[in-house]
């Protein structure tokens, strides 16, 4: 095991434990103290109310020269009760010893472990992890020490390194996350209004600037309203639930958002689904939902998160009037892509107006944090009054709505983002395919090389972060059995020496792999669409 170890007296971190013996111990640390230096050392042992203090001295000191390796300490006990020192020597030692091979397992195989003790469930899962870690595999929690833009600087906790990478996991499509424009707004906001809302939206956590924001966003989807939520998931949650009560069906994409699906569960109402964006399954479906159910909404992702294609918006609103069913899309990964200058998916469809709810996310292109629904007055006002996950909630700090209404009017006065992103994502599509890869159909800035195993989209996206490129990597159960994939996110900033150089790397390990040489697909399983 590793311990974080501080100091008892700044109580900041040092490092991270090394080895122990009864005279000393080895500490993985960014910021090595002098030798000689007196430190009072607090071991925090899970379980142990109260932390195990050492007086120790820093004996030497092994300065790392290089960026990715932390330097290493060696400090001397100089006063530890040495029953104390045995027990974090064998916490260090400790190996639970619950084997499990991450190769065989996924996520779904921890979920329903039933037993008297709640959390038996999580001593395999740790086990799954821990094994998933040690084969290097473990691409997720890797925390950045800079913005992330085109590149980051990433802290890899399983190495204790530091590592620049080419960014292509992040969704900072118009790479405004870091513009000096947006993080000036959000300072301005912070010394005018305090660091937090203090209040959720209904009562005393509407700012002036959130009204500016809700203005905004309203008038960018071409809606008459539109409020915040904490986050997208919110949103979602809240108006969907709010929405579709008892007696009603919600009626959604198979390949929806997560968020929409747990909005569906927290609702009063039922939900039906039909095969990926086919609309004579929609039909089939409200046929028969038309009899039983009084309200209906079809919800549908504009673009899709897992293949990056656009949901059929014009057929899909002429089925639902056909049919008396609302309308509702959730533009998150739209909003800033699609549609003139990044409007989304209704602009680009030429409908604005003609769709009764588009929701988004302030946390992707816009920069910020917090999810929103736009729609009429009245839908407004009701969801103002009853969407839970809004008023039982804190609303965004008023910093990020001001950095959010920056960054649509940065997206606004400075197309040439938009245009940029258009250009890198089409030029890393159009080389990917030429290098072999099997890419899903997409018409957004994801970009999705189905692999088609797990196991291997494990090994390559292992490999591909050893080479310098962080992408995102689907294995099942995010997408059916034998459609995981890998996901590159291709923002504004990247530039023509970061795609250039992220296609040699996966030129290099698609052959390592030998996966070159595969055609298009749509991106859908065979089993997910039926
Ligand atoms: N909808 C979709 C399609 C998304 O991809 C996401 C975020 N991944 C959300 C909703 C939730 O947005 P947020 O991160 O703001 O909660």
């Amino acid at each position: 095991m590793i311990l974080e170890i501080f100091s008892r007296n700044s109580g900041k971190l040092v490092g991270r434990s090394g080895d122990i013996t009864p005279d000393v111990i080895f500490i993985n640390t960014e910021e090595p103290p002098n030798v000689g230096t007196k430190i009072i050392l607090e071991f925090r042992l899970p379980g142990r109310a109260i932390p195990i203090i050492a007086y120790c001295e820093v004996k030497s000191v092994s300065k790392s020269t290089n960026l990715e390796q932390p330097s290493v300490i060696e400090v001397r006990f100089l006063a530890i009760n040495e029953a104390d020192r045995k027990k974090i020597e064998e916490y260090l030692r400790q190996d639970l010893n619950v084997e499990v091979d991450s190769d065989t397992h996924t996520l779904v195989d921890f979920v329903n472990i039933s037993d008297p003790d709640l959390f038996a469930k999580t001593i395999p899962f740790r086990g799954y992890i821990d094994d998933y870690k040690k084969k290097g595999y473990y691409i997720y929690r890797k925390f950045l020490l800079s913005p992330s833009n085109n590149r980051a600087l990433m802290f890899d906790e399983i190495t204790g390194r530091k590592k620049e990478i080419i960014m292509m996991g992040n969704s900072n499509y118009l790479g405004l996350a870091s513009h000096p424009k947006v993080i000036e707004a959000a300072k301005k906001a912070i010394q005018k209004y305090g660091s937090g809302p203090v209040g959720s939206p209904l009562h005393t956590g509407s700012y002036e600037v959130h009204k500016m924001l809700e203005s905004k966003l309203a008038e960018m989807k071409g809606c008459e309203d539109a409020m915040t939520f904490s986050s997208g998931y919110s949103a979602n949650l809240g108006c969907i639930s709010t929405l579709v009560r008892k007696g009603d069906c919600a009626v959604i994409d198979r390949l929806s958002h997560a968020s929409i699906i747990d909005g569906c569960a927290l609702s009063s109402g039922a939900f039906r689904t039909f095969k990926h964006s086919d609309m004579e399954s929609l039909r089939r479906v409200l046929d028969d939902s038309d009899k039983k159910y009084n309200g209906k909404l079809i919800i549908v992702d504009g673009v899709y998160s897992t293949g990056g294609d656009i949901a059929p918006i014009p057929d899909i609103v002429e089925v639902a009037r056909e049919y008396n069913a609302k309308v509702m899309v959730d533009d998150a990964h739209a909003t800033g892509v699609v549609g003139h200058m990044g409007k989304g998916t209704i602009n680009h469809f030429g409908m604005d107006g003609k769709v009764d709810i588009i929701m988004g996310t302030l946390s992707k292109a816009l920069a910020g944090v917090g999810g929103f629904v736009t729609s009429t007055n009245e839908v407004i006002n009701y969801l103002r009054h009853y969407a839970r996950s809004a008023f039982f909630s804190a609303s965004i700090p008023p910093s990020v709505a001001a950095s959010v209404l920056t960054a649509i009017e940065l997206m606004e006065t400075e197309p040439e983002r938009h245009e940029n992103l258009w250009k890198n994502i089409n030029y890393i599509k159009d080389n990917l395919k030429a290098l072999g890869f099997r890419l899903a159909d997409t018409q957004s800035a994801l970009i999705s090389i189905i692999v088609g195993d797990d196991l291997l989209a494990k090994k390559m996206s292992k490999r591909i972060f050893e080479e310098g490129v962080y992408i995102s990597v689907f294995p099942y159960p995010a997408v059916p059995r034998g459609q995981e994939r890998l996901r590159l996110s291709i923002i504004a900033t990247h530039t023509q020496k970061d795609l250039d150089r992220a296609l040699e790397i996966f030129e290099k390990v698609g052959k390592e792999f030998h996966i070159l040489d595969q055609h298009e697909t749509n991106g859908i399983a065979p089993d997910f669409a039926a």
